[in-house]
C-alpha cells in the first residue's frame, strides 16, 4: 500500500495541473482526477484489452486529503516543474479502491461519510526507467470540451484552438522538457519567454510553456517536433538516436490509432505523450543493458534458472493519457475529432523519419 508521507511532486511533467505525485520509487504517478478519468480506466480494463497497452498500467486510486496533497509542493509554473519536496505530515492515510479507509486505528469501512479527500489516480510513471527523459505532451482535438462544460469554456477553448495547431491539425504541442545539457537562458532573454526554468543540478533541462505550442502553426509545427528530437546538436549519434526513436514512435501511434479508430469514444483534451532518453551516455548504456538481458534471457530459458528482476531501463515510450473528458458513446461511430490530431501526428512523424533516413 502506498504511504502518502513518503509521496514527492512528480517532476517529469510537460504540461497540466501542478499537483501531480510520485512515489518513493519513481515507479508511480499519483494524479488527482475525476471520477470519469477512473471510471474510463476501469472500463479500458474490464472491457478494452486491445486498448490497454497504449496507455499507462492503471494500478487503482487514493483518496488524499488537502495537506497530504499540498504539503511542502513547491511549483510555481503551469508546466507542473517542480523539486521533488518530501512530505512532512503523515496524515491518516486513506486508500479506497473498495470503500475501505486507512486510518490511524488501521481499515475501516466506509459508511457513506462525506470525506474532504480528494481523488487520486495512479498510474504507472512513463519517465520511469530513463536518466534524462525528454518529454512531449500533444493535446488532441479541434474541439477541447465535453459536453459538460459551461459556455465559457467552450468560447475559451475554442478560441486557443482556432489560433493554434488544435484547430488546423487536430493537435497542438501542450508541453514540452528536454535535456539540453545547457544551461537554459534566462526567463526573457531568448525563445520568447517559452523557457520555463532550468531543472535540477547543474541546470541542462529546458522546459517550454504552455505558450511554446501555441506560436506553431500547421506549416512549422514541424520545428517543435525538431526541438524535441533534437534538443542538441545533430552529430551522427544524435541522427542515429533519432532514427530509432521516430520508428518506435511511429510504430506506436500507429498501432494506437489503428485500435481507436474501431471504438466508439469521445476523448475531448487527451494526450499522447511521447518520451524518449535525452542523455546521449545514458541512451548508449540503457542499449547496450538491453541487448544484455535479451541475450541473457535466452540463456535463462535454457538453463531454466531465475535472477532478480533488473533495473528498469527504457529508450523510449509513447502512450495515451489524460482521460479526464473520455466515454463511451456506443452506435455513435468513432472519434474523429481525436483521430485527426493522431493522424496528423502520424504524418509528421513519417516525415522526419524519412528525412532522418537520408540523413543516417
Ligand atoms: P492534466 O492535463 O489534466 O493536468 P494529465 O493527465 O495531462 O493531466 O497530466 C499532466 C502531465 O503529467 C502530462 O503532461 C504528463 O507530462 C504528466 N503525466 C501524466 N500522466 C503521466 C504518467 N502516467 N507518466 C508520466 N507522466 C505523466
Ligand atoms: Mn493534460
Amino acid at each position: 500500500p502506498l504511504d502518502p508521507s513518503t509521496l514527492t511532486a512528480f517532476g517529469n511533467a510537460a504540461a497540466g495541473h501542478d499537483g501531480v505525485l510520485s512515489d518513493s520509487s519513481g515507479a508511480l504517478v499519483i494524479k488527482p482526477c475525476t471520477a470519469a478519468e477512473i471510471a474510463f480506466y476501469e472500463s479500458v480494463a474490464a472491457s478494452h484489452p486491445d486498448l490497454v497497452p497504449y496507455l499507462p498500467t492503471f494500478m487503482g486510486t487514493l483518496q488524499l486529503s488537502p495537506e497530504q496533497q499540498s504539503t511542502s509542493i513547491d511549483t510555481d509554473t503551469d508546466t507542473g516543474a517542480s523539486t521533488p519536496t518530501p512530505f512532512t505530515q503523515p496524515g491518516e492515510t486513506i486508500t479506497t479502491d473498495s470503500g475501505f479507509i486507512q486510518t490511524a486505528h488501521g481499515l475501516e469501512r466506509l459508511h457513506g461519510r462525506k470525506l474532504s479527500t480528494e481523488l487520486h489516480i495512479v498510474l504507472e510513471n512513463l519517465t520511469h526507467g530513463f536518466i534524462k527523459p525528454n518529454v512531449l505532451d500533444l493535446k488532441l482535438g479541434a474541439q477541447l470540451w465535453d459536453n459538460d462544460a459551461k459556455p465559457e469554456k467552450r468560447a475559451r477553448l475554442d478560441k486557443v484552438s482556432a489560433e493554434t495547431t488544435s484547430g488546423s491539425l487536430g493537435f497542438r504541442i501542450a508541453g514540452m522538457r528536454t535535456f539540453k545539457g545547457v544551461k537554459a537562458p534566462e526567463v526573457g532573454e531568448a525563445i520568447k519567454n517559452f523557457v520555463e526554468k532550468v531543472d535540477g543540478e547543474g541546470g541542462g533541462y529546458w522546459v517550454y510553456n504552455k505558450m511554446y505550442g501555441r506560436s506553431f502553426n500547421a506549416e512549422n509545427v514541424v520545428e517543435g517536433f525538431e526541438d524535441f528530437i533534437f534538443p542538441g546538436t545533430k552529430s551522427q549519434e544524435d541522427v542515429e538516436r533519432a532514427r530509432e526513436v521516430l520508428s518506435y514512435f511511429l510504430d506506436e501511434v500507429k498501432g494506437a490509432l489503428k485500435v481507436w479508430e474501431g471504438k466508439e469514444s469521445r476523448m475531448y483534451s487527451a494526450s499522447i505523450l511521447l518520451v524518449y532518453e535525452g542523455d546521449m551516455v545514458a541512451y548508449r548504456e540503457t542499449k547496450r543493458l538491453l541487448a544484455e538481458l535479451a541475450e541473457r534471457q535466452v540463456d535463462e530459458e535454457e538453463e531454466g534458472d531465475e535472477e532478480d528482476e533488473p533495473p528498469v531501463r527504457k529508450l523510449a515510450e509513447v502512450k495515451m493519457i489524460d482521460f479526464a473528458h473520455a466515454t463511451w458513446v456506443p452506435g455513435q461511430g468513432p472519434d474523429e475529432n481525436a483521430l485527426r490530431g493522431i493522424r496528423s501526428t502520424v504524418n509528421i512523424l513519417e516525415d522526419m523519419l524519412e528525412d532522418v533516413e537520408k540523413e543516417s
